[in-house]
């Protein structure tokens, strides 16, 4: 990928500015315990400026569990909805067992 398709392409450039992604290049390239003057806006705890500028102001165990989270919170979430499916899918199941045991179909097959 070009620089210049990189700049038109992400919205990193267009809602920061120059001038802005300029300043922010200076805390990227800081080492993540450098300038430990921020807090996570989570936690509270003591986050670095690369932290603010670059994991959302959240120190890395509040940002990872936000962007990046277990595998056991997305399967938890997942059981809601398998619950909220198995419910809708029971009347469909009730239905199709009452079609199954009507004359109707027994009929047909024998
Ligand atoms: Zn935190």
């Amino acid at each position: 990928m070009s620089e210049e398709s990189f700049w038109k392409k992400g919205s990193f450039a267009e809602t920061l500015g120059p001038q802005d992604v300029k300043e922010r290049m200076k805390t990227f390239h800081k080492k993540y315990d450098e300038d430990m003057s921020f807090n996570c806006k989570k936690c509270g705890t003591k986050i670095s400026a690369h932290n603010k500028d670059w994991h959302a102001c959240m120190c890395d165990e509040c940002f990872n569990g936000e962007h990046f989270p277990e595998e056991a919170q997305i399967f938890e979430t997942n059981l809601e909805e398998i619950e909220k499916i198995c419910k809708r899918n029971e009347k469909e199941n009730i239905k199709f067992y009452k079609f199954l045991k009507t004359d109707e179909l027994n009929q047909k097959r024998y």
